[in-house]
């Protein structure tokens, strides 16, 4: 079936999406306020569509790739999915609930109130790099608040795009829920509507283009990007253990993950023994690497030779580059690599890497790495290996990134309770859990005067008694 594929009509996507744009706000306007019951019953559909097509969404995520391990999908793109999908049913009630605030003496005995309102028309735009997880974790969130929501799915993975319209397009009416694909003017297109928010994955140079998009209709985004994660592992933690942690990060997807360590700093005299571990978990891992089907291809010919060319350019000035395993790039794949004496003149050290390629540099004291990470666009994920509390303090301190995760890579994306989202160049806004309902939903403040109050004492004809009041208020 892949091999007959047919690539999507980006003139007939663009027809559905003005289409299917118009017939979704019909029907947020028929039903502004969804019930609770109704959403419940999206979050299980959505749940139960993904079980019952998950053979034939990896499977085309894999077409899609070259490669990519079907392992990967079910653990890095399903579970957190369903997991996802598990806490937003489980907590709903609760974030769906009009939340009393406090008033001031002044206006007792009035009442405050925040009610969670459903926004409208949602629209989610998808990277390739994990197209099933990035599209359901943002339409958990705004179904759950409510919302109708159309997704754009890459041009680079147009066999999963069509797996997920067909999953979707059985539990759910296109009105309620739209997957639209195509090429690239589709995506342009889409970023131009009047959507009530606007939630983009990608990468940062596109997310411009969104954002100016977006800006013509005063459209609120929420952008979700790139760029360099660094690492720094502290001369008292275990190094063949940071190893470890540090290249399950980077091999995962073959490093096409947007929180995957890009660059390390490993405490000076270290290095070899670094290396030395990181080689020996590659080999545990992925023995046979090129055709190990554990292994994830890099997505295509145009990104591996990107991602050759960055090798070929450290090399030319002057870094020593070091494949920890053989393989063959007529697979499709690139061996899990690491890049010593690099510097800022490097493409490595300048681009967002998005492959399994890992510049390792040395510090002498903890300021080096401060000071760099510092000196650089503020990351979307920040590692940091020490069992020292103080010290770790001082590193949450001295660094601004999205998140963070202490002494383990990549698992903080995972944890359904904690918000996700980049900072400066990495992003703006958040999602998952509690903050991805909130993204999604209008919180409107709701202030309810009360039948008796004493607000006529502040009104003109201002006199003696306004004075005395003021005088009081302005204590
Ligand atoms: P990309 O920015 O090239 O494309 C992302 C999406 O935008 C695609 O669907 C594409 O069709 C669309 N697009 C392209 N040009 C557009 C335009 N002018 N207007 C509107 N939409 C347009 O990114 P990619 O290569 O698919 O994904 C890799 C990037 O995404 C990396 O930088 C990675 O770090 C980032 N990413 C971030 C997260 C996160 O959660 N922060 C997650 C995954 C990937």
């Amino acid at each position: 079936m892949h091999a007959m594929f047919e690539p999507h009509d980006s003139q007939a996507e663009k027809a559905r999406l003005a289409d299917l744009y118009t017939r979704q706000r019909k029907a947020f306007a028929a039903e502004p306020f969804p019930a609770f019951e109704i959403r419940l019953s999206r979050l299980s559909r959505l749940r139960h569509a993904l079980l019952q097509h998950q053979d034939a969404l990896a499977t085309a995520i894999s077409a899609d790739f070259g490669h990519r391990s079907v392992h990967e999908t079910r653990l890095l793109e399903l579970f957190p999915s369903i997991a996802g999908i598990k806490h937003t049913t489980r907590k709903l009630a609760k974030w769906m609930k009009p939340r009393r605030r406090g008033v001031s003496i002044w206006f007792m005995p009035a009442s405050n109130t925040v009610i969670p309102q459903p926004l409208g028309v949602v629209g989610v735009i998808v990277p390739w790099n994990y197209p099933l997880y990035l599209a359901i974790g943002p339409l958990t969130a705004a179904l759950a608040a409510g919302n109708r929501v159309m997704i754009k799915i890459s041009e680079y993975t147009p066999r999963f795009g069509e797996a997920l319209r067909r999953a979707l397009a059985e539990s759910f009416d296109e009105g309620e829920v739209a997957v639209l694909n195509g090429g690239v003017e589709v995506a342009q297109s889409f970023s131009g509507y009047t959507w009530d928010h606007l939630l983009f994955t990608g990468s940062t140079e596109v997310g411009k283009h969104v954002m100016r998009a977006a800006a013509a209709n005063l459209t609120p985004v929420t952008l979700e990007l790139g760029g360099k994660s660094p690492c720094i592992v502290h001369p008292d933690f275990p190094i063949a253990t940071a190893a470890e942690r540090i290249m399950h990060g980077k091999c995962l997807n073959a490093g096409q993950t947007c929180v995957a360590p890009d660059y390390v700093f490993i405490p000076e005299g270290k290095q070899a023994e670094f290396i030395d571990a990181a080689k020996a978990v590659v080999a545990k891992w992925y023995p046979n690497a090129a055709q190990n089907p554990d292994y994830s291809a890099v997505v295509n010919s145009r990104h591996l030779a990107r991602l050759q060319g960055y090798l070929q350019d450290a090399e030319q000035k002057g870094a020593k580059v070091q494949p920890l395993a053989a393989v063959d790039a007529a697979s499709g794949k690139l061996a899990p690599t690491v890049v010593l004496d690099v510097n800022d003149q490097m493409t490595v050290m300048q681009e967002e890497i998005f492959g399994p390629i890992l510049p390792v540099l040395t510090y002498r004291t903890m300021d080096e790495p401060i000071d760099y990470i510092n000196a650089h666009p503020r990351p979307l994920a920040l590692y940091y290996f020490d069992y020292n509390n103080q010290r770790i303090n001082r590193m949450l301190a001295a660094t601004v990134s999205g998140g963070v995760g202490i002494n383990e890579t990549v698992m903080h994306v995972g944890q359904d309770d904690l918000p996700f989202g980049g900072v400066g160049a990495s992003g703006m806004g958040h999602y998952h859990g509690h903050e991805g309902f909130e993204t999604f939903s209008k919180m409107k403040p709701v202030f309810a005067q009360s039948r008796i109050n004493g607000i006529w004492m502040m009104r003109p004809p201002y006199g003696s008694l306004v004075a005395r009041l003021l005088k009081f208020m302005l204590r």
